[in-house]
Parts: structure tokens; C-alpha cells; sequence
């Protein structure tokens, strides 16, 4: 086993010396707050790392990595702490924690942005839509910008506007050597071109630049449920529909037990349901003239699809990813929606038994299908579907039938899966990365990562070995 895997213990003589050009909090295992900042969004993963740098500013982040290349430590490095399989804390060694870096300035005129690596989702949001601007990003919003703009981003408006990747316009980065970097179209492209979709193998991204769109702020938008049985008749009938539909159109389809959520009738609460759940990136008026069909199609047992602020929209899943619940995922991208797959997805739906458990099929294409594949490091931009099959618990009882239920059906679709999106991997080994980008892409991301981190001081995340 080599030297990085075996630190688990730091000496305090280096510590000591860390601290004097540390403007940050350090805190180790003996530390108040130890507990509390070791632990990552999903309750199933446990690790107890020697230290935690969380940092304030770049001059933090260099003088972090700086120190673990000295300890030869194993790093990992966090933002929003939402990685499914747990990337983002180690047993031993040290968490770069981006986490306090929580800047954020909009420039309206010129319609960017700049956030620091820290950023929440929902944070960036409330910035941006104070200004009627947004940038594509995900659907939850205590998730990090940093670690879902590095996998590509995905949410609801990417198929008006793109991925997060998409609208990146430059990021400041920390080498595994401990230099300060910019990359951009114009400076370093090829490292731009790495971290649009290569995750953080090439580096710790300080802080983001992206390009705004105009958005709402008001939308239409919000779920149209239908009880399950109701699932095969509602499922070939939104196939159809969605074909149709505009970019400015985004759904997801979502099955569940349905949970005692504000709005959600005390009867409903527990039975089995799917759901369309909508975002139309448009005037409001043609948002509820194109979802008509839809909420008149068969007997929808609640309709919450309605004009509402994009930010309260964003906001809609929030409930139902709490931190600290136990979370295992499954994730496969699909190019239809054929009747084969329908069966499937109704089969795994009455399957469900956990009240947290449920999955996310996400319509694709659009503006994402119009980048070109070697554009960006991200992958899979043909997918007409990406399934996130998601078996969850509250705690570790009940655990293991959910992680089954996620494979079975994840198997089931075995025969269709085409692409997988690099955020939506677990702990999955190298044949299920190189899938994720493709054996060409993945060899010009082996080369990538031969030239910034040659001694893969990052590989706690979707590595790219660099050999
Ligand atoms: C509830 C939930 C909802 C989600 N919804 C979406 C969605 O709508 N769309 C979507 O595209 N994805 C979504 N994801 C997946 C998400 O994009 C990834 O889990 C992502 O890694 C989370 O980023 P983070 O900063 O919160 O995570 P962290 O756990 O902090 O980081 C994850 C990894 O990213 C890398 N990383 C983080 N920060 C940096 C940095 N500053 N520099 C370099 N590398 C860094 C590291 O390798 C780290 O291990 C969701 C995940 C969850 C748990």
C-alpha cells in the first residue's frame, strides 16, 4: 500500500506550521465541531478524516494543497458535500473544504456571474434571480455548485439553455502542485476543456465565471400526480406528448410514495404515485397553454403545476433529499421511451417500499444535444433519457432491500443503457468511468490528467488514473 493511502495520522509540529498561513478554521478528530464537519450529505457514509482545512480564500486552498503534497496525504476535496458515493471525505488524511468560500457577484449589464467554490445552488439562484438571470444548474438546491458544474449539470432549464458546463466561461484553479491557474477559452483550453465534465480530477476550481440567462422570474411549473395504476397509460401518453414540446420545456418524471408534503392531501400521503414534474423556461401564459394537455390527461389525483418563482420551483425536491438520510443510486441513460421500458418502470414503481425512495427520469436533449460531443469533457449529450433510480432509507435499517430494489431495476434496463452521467456514479470502478465518457474522450482525459496531476494527488472522485 503505498505512503498516501497508510497517513492517517498528521504530527502537530506540521500542523502548527499549516495554521501560520492559514486564515481558515482547522479542525481535528479531538476538535469541537469535529463530527459535524466530517459528515457528508448521505448518512451512509462514515469516515473519520486526520484533518479538516476549511478554507476562506485561494491563499487558504494553496496553502492546503501545498501542505498535503508535503504530509504526502490522502486529499479530499469538498464544495456542496453531496457526492453520492461519499468523494468528498476520506478516512485518514485531509478535506479541502471549499465550503466557507461562499462569494457571489452578479454583473447584470454584462449578464455573468462570478461564484466561489462553497456556493450552494440555492444560493447562487437567489443571486441571479434578483436580477430575472439564471444559470442552468441542478434541481436540488443544497447541492454544490462546484462539484456539479466539474460533472456537467444538469436541471431545469439546461434544455433551453445547456448544461452548467455549458455556460462556463472561465474557472480559477489550484494544481496539484499548488500553482494558481485560470482556464478559459482563451487561456489554458485545454484544462477548460478538462473541467467541463472531467470532475475535480485536474485541480481545486477556486471560484466560477458564467454567462446568465434571462429566466421568470416567475415560471410555470410543479408535479401533476397520478396514482400508479394510472402509471402505463400516463407514461405513453407523455412519450408522445414531450416530442412535440418546445426547449423551453423540461420534465421529470418521478415515482414514489407519495410523502406528507405541504399540499399533499392527508389521504394521498403513502400510496404509490407518479408524477410529470415541469419547468417551462418561458412566458408563463405558454407555459400553461402547453401543459394543458398534460394536466388534463386521465384522473391526476393533485396538480401542483402552477406560475410560481423559479426559486420557489427549485426548491421542490429539497424535502425529500435531507442531509443524513442513507442514500444509494443507480443511474443509466436511455435513448427512448419504448413500451418495454415503460413495463419496466411500472413493474419497479409498485415495487417501491421505502417512503423516501424514489426515482428521477429526466427528459434530455435540447440545447444539451446541441453542443458537440468533443466540445466539452462531458459525455453523453445524445441520451434521450437519464434514469436516476435512487433506494434510500432514514437510517441503515432498511438499507439493503432499498440498495437492491435500485440494482434490480437498474439491471432490468440493463439491454438500453447507453451512456452514464459521471455524477450519478457510485463507487462503480474504471469500466463504469471510461463508459461514462466513452473510451476516445477517456483516453484524452488520461492525457489531461498525465499533464496537471501526474501523480493523481486528486483521485478521491470519478478518477482518471493518469496511466
Ligand atoms: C440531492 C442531490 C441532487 C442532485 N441533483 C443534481 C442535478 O440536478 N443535476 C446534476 O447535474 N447533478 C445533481 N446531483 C449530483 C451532483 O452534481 C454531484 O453529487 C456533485 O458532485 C455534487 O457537488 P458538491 O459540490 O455538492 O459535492 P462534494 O461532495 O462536495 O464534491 C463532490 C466531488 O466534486 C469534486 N469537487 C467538489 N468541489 C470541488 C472543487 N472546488 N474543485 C475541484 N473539485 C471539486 C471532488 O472530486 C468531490 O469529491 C445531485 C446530487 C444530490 C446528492
Amino acid at each position: 500500500m503505498s505512503k498516501i493511502a497508510q497517513a492517517a495520522s498528521i504530527d502537530d509540529a506540521s500542523v502548527d506550521d499549516l495554521k501560520t498561513s492559514f486564515r481558515g478554521q482547522i479542525i481535528r478528530p479531538a476538535d469541537a465541531g469535529y463530527d459535524e464537519h466530517r459528515k457528508v450529505w448521505n448518512g451512509s457514509i462514515d469516515r473519520r478524516p486526520g484533518l479538516i482545512a476549511r478554507c476562506t480564500g485561494v491563499a487558504d486552498v494553496l496553502a492546503a494543497v501545498r501542505f498535503a503534497r508535503k504530509q504526502e496525504l490522502l486529499t479530499a476535496v469538498r464544495g456542496g458535500r453531496h457526492s453520492f458515493p461519499g468523494h468528498s471525505v476520506c478516512d485518514g488524511g485531509i478535506v479541502i473544504d471549499l465550503g466557507p468560500m461562499k462569494g457571489i457577484r452578479v454583473d447584470p449589464e454584462a449578464r455573468t456571474v462570478r461564484a466561489q467554490a462553497g456556493v450552494l445552488l440555492g444560493e447562487l439562484d437567489r443571486e441571479t434571480q434578483a436580477f430575472g438571470l439564471a444559470v442552468p444548474a441542478g434541481i436540488v438546491t443544497h447541492t454544490g455548485i462546484a462539484g456539479l458544474t466539474l460533472g456537467g449539470g444538469t436541471g431545469w432549464i439546461m434544455r433551453k439553455y445547456g448544461l452548467t458546463v455549458d455556460n462556463l466561461r472561465s474557472v480559477d484553479l489550484v494544481t496539484a502542485d499548488g500553482e494558481f491557474m485560470k482556464a478559459s477559452d482563451e487561456e489554458n483550453p485545454d484544462l477548460f476543456w478538462g473541467v467541463r465534465g472531467g470532475g475535480g480530477n485536474f485541480g481545486i476550481v477556486t471560484e466560477f465565471e458564467f454567462r446568465l440567462n434571462l429566466l421568470g422570474p416567475q415560471v410555470m411549473a410543479g408535479p401533476v400526480f397520478w396514482a400508479m395504476q394510472e402509471a402505463p397509460r400516463v407514461l405513453r401518453f407523455y412519450r408522445d406528448w414531450i416530442t412535440g414540446c418546445p426547449d423551453e420545456l423540461m420534465t421529470i418524471v418521478t415515482q414514489r410514495k407519495a410523502s406528507a408534503l405541504p399540499g399533499v392531501p392527508p389521504e394521498l400521503v403513502g400510496k404509490h404515485v407518479l408524477a410529470v414534474v415541469a419547468c417551462y423556461a418561458g412566458p408563463v401564459e405558454d407555459g400553461e397553454r402547453l401543459l394543458r394537455p398534460l394536466k388534463s390527461f386521465g384522473s391526476p389525483v393533485l396538480d401542483l403545476c402552477m406560475p410560481k418563482p423559479f426559486v420557489v420551483h427549485q426548491r421542490t425536491f429539497d424535502a425529500s433529499f435531507r442531509h443524513g438520510w442513507w442514500y444509494y443510486v443507480r443511474s443509466c441513460d436511455v435513448a427512448e421511451l419504448n413500451d418495454d421500458i415503460i413495463d419496466i418502470v411500472v413493474e419497479y414503481g409498485k415495487r417501491i417500499l421505502s417512503p423516501i425512495t424514489s426515482i428521477a427520469l429526466w427528459q434530455m436533449g435540447g440545447a444539451v444535444a446541441r453542443v458537440g460531443a468533443s466540445e466539452t469533457a462531458f459525455s453523453g449529450r445524445n441520451a434521450g433519457f437519464t434514469f436516476n433510480i435512487n433506494g434510500n432509507s432514514e437510517s441503515a435499517e432498511g438499507f439493503e432491500a432499498e440498495r437492491e430494489w435500485a440494482r434490480a431495476y437498474w439491471s432490468a434496463l440493463g439491454p438500453y443503457h447507453t451512456s452514464v452521467y459521471v455524477n450519478f456514479l457510485m463507487e462503480e470502478g474504471e469500466d463504469r468511468i471510461r463508459r461514462a465518457y466513452g473510451a476516445e474522450k477517456y483516453d484524452r482525459l488520461k492525457a489531461l490528467k498525465r499533464k496537471y496531476d501526474r501523480t493523481n494527488f486528486f483521485r478521491l472522485n470519478q478518477n482518471i488514473a493518469p496511466d
